[in-house]
């Protein structure tokens, strides 16, 4: 099939190459130009393991073609995909500025019947909005079609390639059936629902999860209390089919680019028909809250943060990506610069986002791990990257000004920490030294 996927960011970049991959014909279009000259060399203009391979594959073989004329990519799709951003506005709701300029654009570009697949995260109702907003400008007939994206960076292509469902929502069953063909390749459950289920179905999930970590969280805050070991705790409950043992990991809580605008939005979403969603409220409060302690840790250990150093491991929101958007580092780094601290902070593919975002010229980059670690009064791993799994404690023990590690991600073991002669501090499990 012909395809025009609209916006080349996670989503949209991985979704347009990996459809390529399984045979269709895809143009990926952003307006973002830098970005598509930096594509058309070959080259991703994000971090995702094995995409770039991906792209040039494809590229070479003549199935993905990028660039930035909307007009001409839509009129040779017979698909068109929107992928562009979703992001918060101030008020907590999801900012649909550049979904419906998309689909204006779209609207004014079409030159005959196209299903409209939209793969951004959209509130409930969006979908109607976007359809009745394309009729207005348009002759030509279409479908609008709700395809939610549940891809998680850092495994983007695996999780493409082997999704758990595909939940398509629309109007006309024609369309969902066209929509379950172009995915036939993909083996996996595949859902037909409405335009608002489907809508419902994405925010619901992301929701569930970001529950279940602010749970797990709270247990954590409980058991050091009361002295329990969360990993413990974690894992026996884990075992139990009902539970799950995935997003159990007790640590500095959840950031990126979906769960807290997610969350957000469908409090605002709810609050929308005068309904409280009191659980979520809680679950946004939690979160916020678990950042504060492992810089209450550091204050502590280090009876306050005047004229200290601290070396920070990790700055991306999760391993495997460069995205910084919404990321536990960002607040943590902000609040050590704002008590008058040192930050010398290090990570292996985000530091370049990160300082743009942060816009703080006096943070210290580091090109290592170790580097970060050297004179500092203490460090603070915000990010469970593999490669901070393996490090020397004991060596790096040696470089510090006082030997102290504050996990963010309850990375370290007992074993782990043997004999490297650290003070050690996770996140609700007993003192391990
Ligand atoms: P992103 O910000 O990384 O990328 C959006 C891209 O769209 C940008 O490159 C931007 O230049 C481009 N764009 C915006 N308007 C355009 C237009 N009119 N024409 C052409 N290009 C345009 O966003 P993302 O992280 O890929 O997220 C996209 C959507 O998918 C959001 O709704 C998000 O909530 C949802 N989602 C994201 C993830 C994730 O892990 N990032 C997972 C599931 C769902």
């Amino acid at each position: 099939m012909n395809l025009a996927v609209i916006g080349t960011g996670y989503v949209g970049l991985v979704t347009g190459v990996c459809f390529s991959d399984i045979g269709h014909r895809v143009t990926c279009v952003d307006k973002d130009a830098a970005k598509v000259e930096k594509l058309r060399a070959g080259q991703s203009p994000i971090y995702e393991p094995g995409l770039e391979e991906l792209i040039r594959k494809n590229m070479n073989e003549g199935r993905l073609h990028v660039t930035t004329d909307l007009e001409s990519a839509v009129e040779e799709a017979e698909i068109v995909v929107l992928a562009v951003g979703t992001p918060q506005s101030v008020n907590g709701e999801a900012n649909l500025q550049y979904i419906e300029q998309a689909a204006r654009e779209v609207a004014t570009a079409m030159n005959g019947y196209k299903i409209i697949v939209v793969k951004s995260t959209v509130p409930v109702g969006t979908n109607e909005r976007i359809a009745a907003r394309i009729g207005g400008l348009t002759e030509h007939p279409f479908d609008v079609v709700s395809v939610p994206e549940f891809l998680r960076e850092g495994s983007a292509i695996k999780d493409t390639f082997h999704p758990d469902r595909i939940v398509i929502g629309a109007a006309s069953r024609e369309a969902a059936e066209k929509i379950k063909e172009l995915h036939q390749p993909l083996t996996t459950k595949m859902m037909l629902t409405d335009l608002r289920s489907a809508e419902m179905i994405k925010y619901a999930s992301n929701a569930f999860l970001a529950t279940k970590i602010s749970f797990i969280n709270e247990i954590a805050n409980l058991c050091e209390l009361v002295g329990a070991d969360v990993a413990q705790v974690a894992q026996g409950m884990g075992y139990d089919r009902r539970i799950g043992d995935s997003f159990l990991n007790a640590g500095v809580g959840y950031g990126g680019s979906c769960f807290p605008k997610d969350t957000q939005a469908l409090i605002q979403i709810a609050g929308n028909v005068n309904y409280d969603f009191k659980l979520l409220r809680s679950v946004v409060e939690v979160n916020k809250n678990q950042r504060f302690n492992v810089f209450n840790q550091l204050v502590r250990l280090l009876n306050g943060l005047h004229h200290k150093t601290v070396g920070v491991w990790g700055l991306s929101f999760k391993p495997n990506t460069d995205d910084v958007r919404d990321a536990p580092s960002l607040e943590i780094v902000g609040m050590l610069l704002a008590s008058g601290a040192k930050v010398k902070i290090y990570d292996p593919v985000a530091m370049e986002r990160f300082c743009e975002m942060l816009n703080d010229p006096s943070v210290i980059c580091c090109s290592s791990a170790s580097e970060a670690a050297s004179n500092s009064d203490a460090v603070c791993l915000l990010t469970e990257w593999d490669e901070f799994r393996h490090l020397d404690l004991k060596h790096i023990a040696s470089l510090m000004r006082q030997p102290i590690l504050v996990d963010g991600r309850n990375v370290y073991t007992a074993e782990d920490l043997n004999g490297a002669g650290l003070i050690y501090r996770s996140v609700g499990r007993p003192m391990l030294s």
